[in-house]
């Protein structure tokens, strides 16, 4: 059986699968990523957990794997298969494709961005499946986004595109990680909702799934905080909506697990803020925590038939 090794890195756990060409999952595994361990044991982490799947595809199937794809956070030069920066994993400039096609003894590697990786597989056998065009954003600690278009994401000129998180919807509103003030980020992430409910409700630990729950059981103090935060995304959603048209967006994230408590009203404020544009459809991501992994599954493959037809 033709598979590829599909890696999602993550702050503090793996997941990997051996893919098959129609995106099915033939395996499955997870690890510690180990970054207590400091960075170096990090990146060895990577090394051996790829080539630890490179063996269980030879022992299961009987040939090498085709290719690998991993994906990992942080800024990515995905052209030059460079991992830039990671904040979370401590490195800088790390040459993770070079490093992972020598331990894998010349296969050909694909490195990609955890979100953007994670929008391709919604997009082509997740939530968007068939869809053209689409944007995918990931309302979890932030708020990131990846644009696709034409069954690939872009990824920009630099690597930044789809950063919908830092997109000003609020002018002289709360300071954001990036520097700037009222960025969506900072209004309708899961972060900034659980933070907002932990105030108004008096407990620390009080977080958005609870905060959805309140506003379900009708607290109207959380139905402030909800509205806020949908009005938020809203506003977000149809600036890039005027930009880019996309037919679906595909919410995904911690938030999105509130479903149509999200869902409903985000429709209307949406709907509601539209002139000319199409509405797009909004539909909430279905591959959770093993998109990204998927995701990097699938630019293994792409990889290959790029070869195949360059
Ligand atoms: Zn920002």
């Amino acid at each position: 059986m033709k598979h590829v090794i599909a890696l999602d890195v993550g702050g503090t756990g793996m997941k990997a699968a051996l893919l098959a060409q129609d995106g099915s999952v033939l395996f499955e595994a997870r690890r510690p990523t180990g970054r207590e361990h400091g960075t170096d044991a990090v990146v060895a982490a990577i090394l051996d957990f790829a080539a630890d799947l490179a063996d269980e595809g030879r022992t299961r199937f009987g040939c090498d794997p085709l290719a690998a794809g991993v994906a990992v956070p942080g800024t990515i030069d995905e052209k030059n298969g460079i991992a830039v920066f990671s904040a979370n994993l401590g490195w800088r400039d790390l040459p993770l494709r070079k490093l992972l096609g020598e331990r894998l003894g010349g296969l050909p590697v694909a490195l990609g961005h955890d979100v953007r990786t994670g929008g391709l597989a919604e997009g082509r056998i997740g939530a968007g499946r068939g869809v053209d065009r689409f944007l995918f954003i990931a309302l979890g600690t932030g708020i990131a986004g990846a644009i696709g278009i034409g069954g690939r994401i872009e990824a920009g000129a630099h690597g930044y595109g789809g950063e919908i998180g830092h997109v000003v919807v609020r002018p002289g509103g709360p300071l954001c990680g990036c520097g700037a003030r009222g960025c969506l980020e900072t209004l309708a992430s899961a972060s900034a909702v659980s933070r907002a409910w932990a105030g108004a409700s008096d407990d620390p630990d009080a977080d958005a799934a609870a905060c959805a729950a309140a506003v379900e059981a009708g607290d109207e103090r959380a139905e402030a905080i909800w509205r806020d935060a949908v009005e938020a995304l809203a506003d977000g959603i149809v600036l890039a909506q005027s930009l880019l048209d996309p037919s679906t967006v595909i919410i995904g994230g911690g938030l999105a697990e509130a479903g149509e408590t999200l869902f409903a009203p985000l429709r209307a404020a949406v709907s509601e803020r539209l002139t000319f544009q199409m509405p797009p459809e909004l539909v909430p991501a279905t591959l959770r925590d093993t998109a990204a992994s998927l995701g990097a599954g699938l630019l293994a493959w792409d990889l290959l038939s790029t070869e195949v037809t360059a």
